[in-house]
């Protein structure tokens, strides 16, 4: 099975069962559940503990109504990239494969809008108007007419999806050196578009990797992000993501307790005591092995014992970038009549992107879109909003683009997510922005690093972190680290020191 041969590259069925052994997995994320799922097929004795009412942690699927056919959004994960094996292997396990569509992501419809200096444009017409905006600063004038397309539509991108501070960086790479190296290369074969007005920037950065080198590290860490976000090479779950973490729970013998909150862990030399408190009671759990994979800004939070201090150090130092979504339920999915069938606009302003969910749900039953969203600095800003002030601000900038949404009786609700502010996230995801390889690794590394049986999984000990693919290759990592644990000799007692293995 392909689940055996990625938790052991080899091929094997890995070393022997360890029938008996109780291992405490710390989340029901989609990497709490896979280590569950893998470590009850290798014969330990699982449970699971999660803090939350509901499994799934950064998948979620929200629906306006009960049932399958209510109108849903994803408030959390949405798309796969194509090349996210792992992430599809588990999605054709569990049965889901006949529900894999294509996503149509940001800027791909060409009837959807683009926020420009003079208003909202039509992405079918928008080259002209952001080509003419950008040869407006005067050091890009003297560019080729090609040169100028790439830099227009590379800053559009950036603009729609990145925070603030790279979109200033990206304008500085532009100005410092990215546009003489693009200049000196033949577009031609990189344009398309029905007007072949657009620059393939997928296509281009990757025949010219050398491109990169003119960007700054901190835009160059976040570009392969930025580039796969709008890439065609992206696929979504029919009827809502959060199918697979919850088709996952199902799978599991292991009982999913829900609403048993982690508030200290206890290294020891030879188990681990994990505090947690329910509704009714606070209990000690002591258990031989842990997989915690709570994001690290709630885990710094805990009360910790038997922490080494490079441990408490990574705890502290890893980035989390803020997210936050807010979803409407419309009355119906005014946009097809604006010949809008999905996809994304930029809408600009605070509100940066609005998705347009295909909609699969009963038409009776109103439609679901999602009015924005955002990260980093927007994201802190919209998310320190009261609920129904944040509602009534995306409405209003929404309105800018979309008048048909202030109609009386357009919008029958509202929904939303600051991951930022999430008791069980505190951020939206881990960041390695303005590192480079070397660092990134190391930083993951130590992340995922055991503190004798304590293990560690989660995106943010990945090394693609802030996708459902990082989460995934880090619990099969910590899961292959169980099964080859051996407590290490003649240090039963340190309660602080002990480590398994120092960074690879
Ligand atoms: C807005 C947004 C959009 C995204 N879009 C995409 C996308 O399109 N595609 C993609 O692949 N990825 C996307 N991601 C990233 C993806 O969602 C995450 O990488 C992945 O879901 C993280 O899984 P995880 O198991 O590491 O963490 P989580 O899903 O956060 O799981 C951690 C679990 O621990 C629980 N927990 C926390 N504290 C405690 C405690 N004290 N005690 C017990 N349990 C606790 C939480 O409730 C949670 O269930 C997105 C993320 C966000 C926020």
């Amino acid at each position: 099975m392909v689940r055996v041969n990625e938790v052991w590259p080899g091929g094997s069925a890995g070393p022997k069962r360890r029938h008996g052994r109780r291992v405490t997995v710390v989340g029901a994320g989609i990497a709490g559940l896979v280590a569950a799922y893998e470590l009850e097929g290798l014969g330990y004795r699982v449970e699971v503990l999660e803090g939350n009412d509901r499994v799934g942690g950064r998948i979620r699927t929200h629906r306006f109504g009960a049932g399958d056919d209510a109108p849903s959004v994803e408030l959390g994960a949405m798309r796969i990239p194509t090349r996210h094996w792992r992430t599809l292997g588990y999605i054709d396990q569990l049965g889901l494969g006949d529900r894999i569509r294509r996503f149509t992501t940001l800027l791909s419809d060409e009837n959807a809008f683009i926020a420009t200096d003079g208003g909202h444009t039509r992405i079918r017409d928008a080259s002209d108007v952001l080509c003419r905006q950008f040869r407006r600063e005067a050091v890009f004038a003297r560019y080729s007419d090609a040169t100028i397309a790439f830099g227009a539509w590379l800053t559009a991108v950036v603009d729609a999806i990145a925070p603030p501070d790279l979109r200033r960086a990206l304008r500085s790479d532009l100005r410092d050196q990215l546009l003489d190296l693009v200049e000196k290369i033949d577009l031609t074969s990189f344009l398309h578009g029905s007007a072949r007005d657009r620059v393939d920037l997928h296509f281009l950065f990757s025949a010219h990797p050398g491109l990169r080198s003119a960007c700054s590290r901190r835009l160059n860490s976040f570009l392969d992000d930025i580039l796969t976000e709008t890439s065609p090479a992206l696929l979504r779950l029919a009827g809502g993501m959060d199918q697979l973490p919850r088709r996952l729970a199902e799978r599991l013998q292991a009982k999913v307790s829900c609403g048993h909150k982690v508030v200290g862990i206890e290294v020891r030399s030879d188990d681990v005591l994990l505090h947690v408190k329910t509704d009714t009671r606070t209990f000690v759990r002591r258990t031989d092995f842990v997989v915690c994979t709570v994001p690290f800004p709630v885990l710094r939070r805990m009360w910790l014992s038997g922490f080494d201090a490079d441990k408490r150090a990574v705890l502290n130092d890893t980035v989390y970038c803020p997210a936050t979504k807010v979803a409407f339920h419309c009355r119906e999915p005014f946009w097809l009549q604006e010949g809008i069938t999905g996809g994304a606009s930029f809408s600009g302003g605070r509100i940066r992107q609005t998705y347009y969910p295909p909609a699969e749900e009963a038409a009776d039953r109103g439609a679901a879109l999602l009015a924005s969203y955002t990260i980093g600095e927007e994201a802190d800003w919209l998310g320190r909003l009261p609920a129904a002030q944040r509602y009534r601000v995306v409405l209003k900038e929404l309105g800018v683009m979309h008048p048909q949404v202030l109609r009386p009786g357009m919008v029958l609700g509202a929904a939303s997510v600051v991951w930022g502010r999430s008791p069980w996230t505190l951020g939206g995801c881990a960041t390695r922005w303005g590192k480079d390889a070397a660092a990134r690794e190391q930083e993951r590394l130590r992340a995922a690093r055991p503190v004798n049986r304590l293990f560690f999984a989660g995106e943010h000990s990945a090394s693609v972190p802030a996708w459902i693919e990082g989460a995934i290759e880090s619990a099969l990592h910590a899961v292959r680290q169980i099964a080859e644990y051996e407590p290490p000799r003649g240090t039963a007692h340190s309660r602080h020191r002990k480590t398994l293995g120092a960074p690879r």
